[in-house]
């Protein structure tokens, strides 16, 4: 018999486990009863088709045993089982395991962290256990293998001998230290209690020889010996809603998600009708660290009557609600259907509307009873409604616009939609909103000046998607969202009107000399509307405006590079500076040009855009000095 070495990775979580001051050792046993469910379910399902299997669900189960004098629990299930192969690539090899990557070679942190990120599945056993032994044999194969390992030299692989098709595994205890008891996991009630704690939700009973003490009509102490089944193994989704405690749920949500922060909220949700299925939901605190990466994979558990068929069902989830974790038990749906049936499955389409209902009416809640929370759940996932409006091409709005918030010029404050509309000023009809890259930005636009000054809340738009989301909304409730930096702002009285329209009609040969002055770079100079104190500022004609100009410039790798905004340079009339451009379009030609581009580029920068010349710019400036 040869022995093997565990794979790198595996080596050095295995040295983790061994030396462990994780408080949780427990944990143990939750995992192994959960890797036996989970073979268990598997077999389970191919019993539903095949009947060589021959066992029916009464048939299955998972057996705990112990014995003191060797210091062994003995953890027995008659699921699936592994063949030679997949005990090699199962057991072997860290990698296999999926929930664990190391964030990097030598950056291991500190185990307590990786524990409570990730589930560490089989191999938290060595926390416990000085010996692992794994007897199985797999269904469909004659042959049974014995795996076994102390952690440290690797691991032997053996053919031996098993009854029947399943997985045993006996650990032998560690012996005890100072600061460490492990005898406590050879004691009843403790695995009594552990089974209660983590694995009661199971669907297959966990049974164990159980010692009774009964007393007896004289008072005599009498000792009997049954063999109970630990867990009630009735799924926390079946349990009514005033059976369970908001710790039973977190409880369940840790175990089964491996995410020790505490959930937002769940969303327990039971139907029966059209749909009827029972699902439990969950709105985590924190973003899986993959969550932003092509790895993460969105979707819920999917069991048909209680039998697990599929680990992650993306058709229950539309993307902007990806974050949601959580499982759905339905009847309706066939056990045996496939992936790609299920797509079309009009069953599952309607549950999956009513899932997003349920998921949309819980964050409602939340943003109107407790906005603190919703708050830190906008900031952590957010970003994924504007996402999910603007990909949808508007077909999510209804979903989801009264869950978006903006940061706002009111009292800078994020707030929601209807909450702008609000506190619209009376006569107000558009829902105004600037775009930038940060709050002060924004506030130096020049643009602004005039809008707040006649008291119009303004939205800060400072998220890349924002302005593409906004223009894919159009509208809230009727109320048109407006660029304060694009098209009529609509702000003059009817005075100021008539007295624009005659300084553009005097004007209009300087401002057709400007436009040459630029070479194409602008569609037209002309009087601005919008300006109060600043002489100059750009604004866009068409769909692209200034701000999409810049972020689709800043994409990688982006067919649309180099789409520009149509632009148009604006003049602010009541500034100095336009009575000496006057004065120049009469006298000096040559230095209205000069102004003219200095004027633009000066525009540009306060965009945020670059100028195009910068030594021109330069020269420009130093000429002036001069
Ligand atoms: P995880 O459960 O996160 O995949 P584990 O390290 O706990 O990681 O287990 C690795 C793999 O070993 C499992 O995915 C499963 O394929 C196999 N395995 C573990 N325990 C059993 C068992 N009792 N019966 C059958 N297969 C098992």
């Amino acid at each position: 018999m040869q022995t093997k070495e565990f794979k790198a990775e595996s080596k050095r979580l295995l040295d983790m486990m061994i030396n462990s001051i994780y408080t949780h050792k427990e944990i143990f046993l939750r995992e192994l009863i959960s890797n036996a469910s989970d073979a268990i379910d598997k077999l389970y399902f191919k019993s539903l088709t095949d009947t060589s299997v021959g066992l029916s669900k009464d048939d299955f189960g998972i057996e705990l045993a112990v014995d003191k004098e060797a210091r062994t629990l003995t953890i027995s299930d008659n699921g699936i089982g592994m063949t030679e192969q997949e005990l090699e690539d199962n057991l072997g090899t860290i990698a296999n395991s999926g929930s664990f990557k190391f964030k990097s070679d030598n950056n291991l942190g500190d185990d307590v962290d990786i524990i409570g990120q990730f589930g560490v599945g089989f191999y938290s056993t060595f926390m416990v256990a000085k010996d692992v032994t794994v007897i199985t044999k797999a269904y469909g194969s004659d042959k049974a293998y014995k795996w076994q390992s102390n952690g440290v030299d690797g691991y032997t692989v053996d053919e031996c001998e098993r009854d029947g098709v399943g997985t045993t595994i006996i650990l032998t205890m560690k012996d005890n230290t100072e600061d460490e008891n492990y005898d406590k996991f050879l004691e009843q009630y403790q695995l009594q209690s552990l089974v209660k704690k983590y694995s009661d939700y199971i669907r297959f009973p966990i049974r164990m020889d159980v010692e009774h003490t009964n007393y007896d009509d004289d008072g005599k102490e009498q000792k009997e010996i049954t063999h109970d089944t630990l867990n009630s193994m009735t799924p926390i989704w079946k349990k009514n809603k005033n059976e369970l405690t908001e710790d039973d749920y977190n409880r369940f949500y840790t175990e089964k998600f491996m995410d020790y922060t505490p959930p937002l909220a769940h969303i327990h949700a039971k139907n029966e009708g059209a749909a009827t299925y029972d699902a439990l939901m969950y709105i985590p605190a924190r973003a899986p660290f993959d969550y932003y990466s092509k790895d993460y994979e969105k979707g819920l558990q999917l069991y048909s009557s209680g039998v697990m068929i599929m680990e992650k069902c993306a058709d229950l989830l539309p993307d902007y609600f990806s974050f949601v974790k959580g499982l759905v038990d339905s009847e309706d749906l066939s056990l045996n259907i496939s992936r790609e049936l299920l797509q079309h499955d009009r069953q599952l389409k309607l549950i999956a509307r009513n899932l997003e209902r349920s998921i949309k009416n819980e964050l409602t809640k939340m943003l109107k009873n407790d906005r603190e929370k919703y708050l830190k759940f906008y900031e952590t996932f957010g970003l994924q409604f504007k996402f999910g409006i603007y990909q949808s091409y508007g077909a999510a709005k209804e979903t989801l616009e009264d869950l978006l918030m903006f940061t706002s010029s009111f009292e800078g404050k994020n707030v929601t939609l209807a909450e702008y509309v609000e506190r619209m000023k009376e006569g107000q009809k558009e829902i105004y909103y600037a775009c930038g890259e940060s709050v002060d930005r924004i506030e130096m636009l020049p643009q602004l000046e005039r809008v707040k000054d006649k008291g119009y809340e303004v939205l800060y738009l400072t998220q890349d998607v924002d302005e593409f989301a906004v223009k894919v909304m159009l509208s809230y409730k009727d109320h048109p969202f407006k660029s304060i930096s694009d098209g009529d702002l609509d702000l003059e009285t009817e005075e100021e009107k008539e007295e624009a329209k005659k300084t553009s009609e005097e004007n209009k040969d300087m401002f057709t000399f400007m436009t040459e002055a630029l070479e194409g770079k602008v569609k037209a100079v002309q009087l601005s509307t919008r300006l109060k104190s600043h002489p100059v500022c750009l604004s866009a004609e068409g769909a692209i405006t200034i701000e999409m100009e810049k972020v689709l410039s800043a994409m990688p790798q982006n067919e649309n590079k180099d789409v520009k905004a149509t632009k148009v340079l604006e003049l602010n009339a009541s500034h100095p500076i336009f009575e000496k451009l006057k004065t120049l379009y009469n006298d000096d030609k040559d230095k209205l040009k000069a102004y003219t581009k200095l004027l633009y580029d000066q525009a540009l920068l306060i965009e945020g855009l670059t100028v195009e010349n910068p030594v021109e710019f330069a020269n420009l400036i130093c000429e002036l000095m001069v």
